[in-house]
């Protein structure tokens, strides 16, 4: 069988401070392949510190974390840096992208590192351009493109390296409403075609679309029962 892509298994992290904040009590949580999920909870709650810790930025102080089965206690720096490349797309609410770059180029950063020469690169940006819907907009300057564009070059470019995970932190943050749906509609189809998601927002409405909800309160998880449409 195969192994959840997220496993937390008791997972504390406390802020040394002083004063001593513990921002997550005690989580123990999956994400399974193919999974669409929410994690949603008011400012202060612990979503940015989760995110961390999911996405490697950070190190739990207790408990052990499962990513793609590998036990993530055990990778030095160097290795964590490799596997978070590897294994996870990241999009942020405000794009990241290299203003005076194209979009193809701007994708193409998301297989920096990885030895691949630029023509392969360059086909794989555009692949990845072709799935958010903007092949037409492929040698636009991104300081060009509108937020939505942006946004949907962001997804390409977490995408184009085929990650386990797509880790979404309030991407529609700085979207009009019109954006806003398009964006979520299109990690929804990313989802359809198998891609796992995880969209972190302090928006319930937002949550309201993903197939699972999980709320962070206090610091603590719980999930959401959610009636199927
Ligand atoms: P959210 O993303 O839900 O707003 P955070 O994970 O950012 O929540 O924060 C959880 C708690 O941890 C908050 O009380 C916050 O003030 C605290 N916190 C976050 N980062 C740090 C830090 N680097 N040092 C100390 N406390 C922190």
């Amino acid at each position: 069988m195969t192994p959840p892509i997220v496993e937390f298994r008791g997972i504390t992290r406390i802020y040394p401070g002083p004063p001593e904040l513990t921002a997550l009590r005690e989580v123990t949580m999956r994400i399974n392949r193919g999974d669409h999920v929410a994690v949603v909870g008011p400012s202060g709650s612990g979503k940015s510190t989760w995110l961390n810790i999911v996405g490697l930025l950070d190190r739990p102080t207790s408990g052990t974390y499962l990513l793609d089965g590998t036990d993530t206690a055990h990778l030095d720096e160097a290795a964590r840096t490799a596997f978070r490349a590897t294994r996870i797309g990241f999009v942020f609410q405000a794009f990241h992208l290299l203003a005076g770059q194209s979009a193809v180029e701007n994708v193409m950063l998301g297989l920096l590192y990885r030895g691949i020469p630029s023509i392969r690169r360059r086909a794989a940006a555009m692949t990845a351009l072709a799935r958010v819907g903007l092949t037409d907009r492929a040698h636009a300057a991104a300081n060009h493109l509108s937020g939505g564009e942006r946004q949907r070059v962001a997804i390409a470019r977490a995408l184009v390296g085929e990650p386990s995970l797509l880790l979404c932190d309030e991407p529609t943050g700085n979207l009009d409403s019109a954006n806003s749906v398009r964006i979520l509609e299109l990690l929804d189809e990313l989802h359809h075609d198998g891609q796992t998601v995880v969209l972190v927002t302090h928006d319930r409405g937002i949550a309201a679309q993903a197939q699972r909800v999980l709320a962070i309160h206090d610091g603590t998880a719980s999930e959401q029962t959610r009636t199927q449409p």
